[in-house]
């Protein structure tokens, strides 16, 4: 229970890889708020499901992370944030000469613009409190482009950027900030891309897999929730005190190529 004590914000939680990091500090021992932009019954009976299986405590709160004002409100409205994890991401893949305006606007603010707002709040309170930590959720395509994500990758090399910065400003302090680089993760956001990639490739399932998807991602497997709650773990954890402004990548290889 290496975080009994800590309360954690995991911005878009109610699904996959906020969900599984949720539940990994949780297991630590870290009380944890959930946050999505929904506000329905199953949200709620997350955050209790957590609470339930762990024993500490979880609370589930709505704020839009595309709206800067409900970033900000997300972390007053936690009281304490000693660990933020800014995780809500959303995708859209075009070529950039027919990207709508509105998934650009929408993509930037929701994976990048969100971190910022929260960042903004959290700071003074991890001071308050003497500690902190925070993990931002990138990608490999925070590090590396592919084509017709222009949004996407554009937004998650500022992540890391923004993680560095976060890193210096606080670099005398006891808090760090960090990113963390998955791979491709089989969450709803994959899932969601496998249809249109098999219509695309005329693949089944599992060859649009192996052979499309993971193309990039030298294991050949992807990479899963617990493993992404795990490096947050150890980026929470003590020894990982003068681990900041760097980028961990969990991605099977794919930013060794
Ligand atoms: P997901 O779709 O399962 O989760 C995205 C989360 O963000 C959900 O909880 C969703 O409700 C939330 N969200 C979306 N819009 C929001 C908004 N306006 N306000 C608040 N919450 C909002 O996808 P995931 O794969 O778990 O992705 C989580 C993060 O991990 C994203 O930032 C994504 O870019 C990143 N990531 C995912 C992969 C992968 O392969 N799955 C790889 C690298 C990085």
């Amino acid at each position: 229970m290496v975080l009994a004590g800590k309360t954690a914000v995991i911005t878009g939680s109610n699904s996959g890889i906020g969900l599984g990091v949720a539940f990994a500090l949780a297991r630590a021992g870290a009380d944890v708020v959930l946050n999505s932009f929904t506000d329905r019954d199953e949200d709620h009976a997350l955050a209790a499901k957590i609470a339930t299986e762990t024993g500490v405590t979880a609370r589930y709160i709505k704020a839009d992370m595309s709206k800067g004002n409900e970033c900000r409100e997300l972390i007053e409205a936690a009281g304490r944030c000693d660990i933020l994890v800014n995780n809500a991401g959303i995708q859209h893949v075009a070529p950039i000469d027919a990207f709508p305006t509105e998934k650009w606007d929408a993509i930037i603010a929701i994976n990048l613009s969100s971190a910022f707002h929260t960042t903004a709040v959290a700071l003074p309170k991890m001071r308050e409190r003497g500690w902190g930590r925070v993990v931002n959720i990138a990608s490999a395509h925070g590090l590396t482009a592919s084509p017709f994500k222009a949004a996407y990758i554009a937004a998650k090399h500022g992540l890391v950027g923004l993680s560095k910065t976060t890193a210096l400003e606080t670099a005398e302090e006891p808090i760090t900030a960090n990113a963390i680089c998955p791979g491709y993760v089989l969450t709803p956001l994959v899932e969601a891309q496998i249809p249109d990639t098999m219509a695309k490739y005329g693949m089944g399932r599992e060859e649009v897999i192996k052979k499309v998807m993971l193309e990039r991602q030298p294991s050949r497997e992807f990479a899963t929730v617990e493993q992404i709650g795990g490096t947050t773990v150890f980026l929470c954890s003590d020894v990982a005190a003068q681990i900041t402004g760097t980028t961990i990548s969990v991605d099977g290889g794919w930013t060794a190529l």
